[in-house]
């Protein structure tokens, strides 16, 4: 009873892209008490998985920073600090570092967890206040292959599909995606399939979800762009293209066909090492289902040739017509809660809305919405992560400010890191925690709020626009992440530059302006209100499409009555001509093959739907670590185990030519012979990565590097 809530609100969790909405239960105060989740809402429809059920937890947690802490030289301790005295050492440091080393010596590394309009501002300010160039977020690190995979293919970072297209395809493949565990409401919907779908996994590892597929094709580690031209090769010499649908809507197909020839059935089968009844049943699928969808995540994305390969999957859609329809369509699944809010507006490869940093009529275009000089615009998109922290090996950037990330824990050279650190004349870290491996190295930490004490939005998988709220005070000092920055502008002297800026609300109404034209227009929302009892909107939504939407509260929990808003029904793409494009490469080897000395591949991923990243907010949860193993293992196939005369649950090292890593053996036929996988949260996993990336959109290639395994 006396958890009995006075009130409940809805807002959509903050951890993954599937962007569930969960019911918070208020008391009298409007503070958050508890949750369960919206039965009403059409994403999860009254589902969440153990990181949404435990969303509240983090925010009570002991080690929240309270205030300010800047660090004392005499005692090389971080101490707490009023935030004026922050402020002060902010714009002082800062502003020294400029003056010394020039206005591009500043950066800045932020996230996919923040709301939209914080992403905005910080971009904003960073780039047309303080005069930065180089900035990145740790999207780098998940989605970049995907938007700048798309922005080539379809001249436009343009996820086509709907949430409704799990259940609507007669075949599901999936390309190095592990729903399950990854993004179990979404594996959910798959569930609701009531069309007997062919459900296919493509990835080396026999992961919980090619446990549950229809079809396993355990390939190569990193022979997918091989596996997809092969199969397009074989679509076509088959006769199962769709020609009406090239010849109409796409261009630069001969092309590509006539570069397929050399990717036979042989070679496929040899580069991949799969039988060639398996990729005939493959294309069997992709041939005679009708409604055909493709989904990929990090086992594309984070790949040496990740673009192009993402592009495979585009060109197997495009090439037999799976796209616009319902059950269709090349889909990359997101990553973090607002990865595609930060695609839009995080001011870093893409100016703010999607434009382009080069072109000055989009400079101009920017600024008048702003009501700034176009001249404070930079001329050029930025430099990717990898590139600015080399920009600080080299010294060419001394200062960094880096907001909700743990880049310590989860850059790919991990063991670079502290080096890099060294050379940084001042680092500020933003976070919920003091106790990140990233904020344990800073000069100055400010204290920011999490998901549930902030309002804003957050973007889905599936480009849909869903609310946050403030239903928790933080604790302490600690301000959102929208105020701190406001304070930054005013202490550096630019505050008046974003006098508009004036609250989340207000800087949404200004990103409205800035999507108006774009495809991802969303000028047809009135406010947060008009959301919120929408159900979350998706882009595109402009004012033509504002029709009332039906009450959330009138709807059951089976029917969806808001449009589906899947893109390219019509053929016209984004590109120019309105022609999707056939983009394609050579396949390149693995960076780093095994050898004599390091005979094995590591596979790296997700691995409990309990975890989250580098665990700074879901190991603060007693639930989420009890259903999370607590102790780094790693899977060893039962042939080398033997070889290697490892027993289970023995302590072992995975060492690499970067590190070494100790964990207990899983012996599990889940992984092939010469392979090995490491769960990816646990912080001795990056010691070993190799940094290679992928040379269209500078994304790590996490998945395979050469390790040897040693008993201890
Ligand atoms: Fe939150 Fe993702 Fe879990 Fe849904 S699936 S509850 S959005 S973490």
């Amino acid at each position: 009873a006396r958890l009995k809530p006075a009130a409940t609100t809805d807002m959509v969790c903050g951890f993954c892209s599937t962007g569930c909405s969960l019911r918070v239960h208020l008391n009298e105060r409007g503070q958050a008490i508890n949750l369960t989740t919206n039965p009403h809402y059409s994403v999860n429809q009254g589902m969440a998985c153990p990181k949404g059920w435990e969303a509240l937890t983090p925010l009570s947690a002991p080690d929240r920073v309270t205030t300010p802490l800047l660090r004392n030289p005499a005692t090389g301790n971080l101490e707490p600090v009023d935030w004026p005295t922050a402020l002060a050492a902010f714009v002082k440091n800062f502003k020294g570092i400029q003056e010394r080393h020039g206005k591009t010596s500043l950066s800045f590394l932020s996230t996919g967890q923040i709301v939209m309009e914080e992403m905005a501002l910080l971009g904003a300010l960073a780039k047309f206040g303080m005069g930065m160039t180089d900035v990145d977020s740790n999207t780098r690190q998940c989605m970049a292959t995907s938007h700048v995979a798309y922005k080539q293919s379809f001249g436009f970072d343009a996820p086509p599909f709907t949430y409704k297209d799990f259940e609507e395809s007669d075949a599901l493949i999936f390309i190095g995606a592990n729903p399950c565990i990854a993004h179990p409401i979404m594996w959910q919907r798959v569930m609701m399939n009531k069309h007997n779908p062919d459900i296919v996994v493509i990835d080396p590892r026999r992961t919980e979800t090619a446990m549950a597929a229809t079809l396993h094709v355990p390939l190569l580690p990193k022979s997918d762009l091989v596996l997809l031209y092969g199969l397009a090769n074989l679509l076509i010499e088959r006769g199962a293209i769709k020609q009406d649908f090239i010849d109409a809507h796409t261009s630069s197909f001969a092309d590509f066909a006539s570069f397929l020839r050399e990717f036979t059935l042989d070679r496929t089968a040899r580069e991949t090492g799969l039988p060639a009844e398996t990729l005939h049943r493959l294309v069997d699928i992709i041939a005679t289902r009708e409604r055909v969808s493709l989904w990929w995540t990090m086992g594309v994305n984070q790949g040496h040739e990740s673009t192009r390969t993402a592009q495979a999957i585009i060109n197997l859609a495009l090439m037999t017509g799976n796209i616009g329809r319902p059950g269709t369509g090349a889909n990359s699944i997101t990553g973090q809660c607002n990865a595609m809010g930060s695609r839009l507006f995080g001011n870093a490869s893409s100016l703010l809305g999607g434009y382009d940093f080069a072109k000055a009529e989009h400079r101009s275009h920017v600024a008048s919405i702003l009501g700034i000089d176009p001249a404070l615009i930079p001329d050029r998109a930025s430099l990717a992560y990898d590139q600015i922290l080399d920009g600080i090996d080299k010294g060419s950037i001394r200062g960094l400010w880096v907001i909700a990330t743990n880049t310590a824990h989860s850059w790919i050279n991990q063991k670079t890191f502290p080096a890099i650190r060294e050379k940084l004349e001042f680092l500020v870290v933003q976070d919920m925690y003091a106790t990140t491996e990233t904020a344990r190295m800073a000069d100055l930490v400010l204290p920011a709020a999490g998901w549930g004490e902030k309002d804003g939005i957050l973007i889905n998988s599936e480009r849909r626009l869903g609310i946050v709220k403030k239903v928790s005070r933080a604790p302490g000092q600690a301000l959102s992440d929208f105020a701190i920055f406001k304070l930054v502008a005013d202490a550096w002297g630019c505050g008046h530059l974003f006098a508009k800026w004036s609250s989340p609300e207000a800087a949404f109404q200004i990103l409205k302006e800035l999507s108006r034209r774009q495809p991802c227009e969303f000028t047809g929302i009135s406010s947060y209100e008009h959301i919120d009892r929408s159900g979350g909107i998706q882009w595109p939504f402009t004012d033509k499409d504002a029709i009332a939407p039906t009450p959330i509260h009138e709807r059951t929990s089976t029917a969806h009555p808001e449009r589906e808003r899947r893109l390219f029904s019509d053929g016209q793409f984004f590109t120019p001509d309105r022609r999707a494009k056939f983009l394609f490469d050579q396949p390149r080897p693995m960076p780093e093959l095994p050898d004599a000395d390091y005979p094995m591949i590591l596979l790296t991923g997700r691995g409990s739907s309990a975890q989250w990243h580098t665990g700074s907010r879901t190991d603060k949860s007693d639930v989420l670590r009890k259903l999370a193993p607590r102790e780094l293992y790693v899977e060893i196939n039962p042939i080398d185990a033997d070889r290697l005369r490892i027993a289970n649950n023995e302590l072992v090292r995975v060492r690499s030519r970067r590190g070494e890593a100790d964990a207990l053996a899983l012996i599990t036929s889940t992984v092939q012979p010469g392979q090995i996988y490491l769960p990816m949260h646990f912080d001795t996993v990056n010691r070993l990565t190799f940094p290679a990336f992928d040379p269209h959109s500078r994304q790590p290639s996490y998945k395979a590097c050469a390790v040897r395994v040693e008993r201890i």
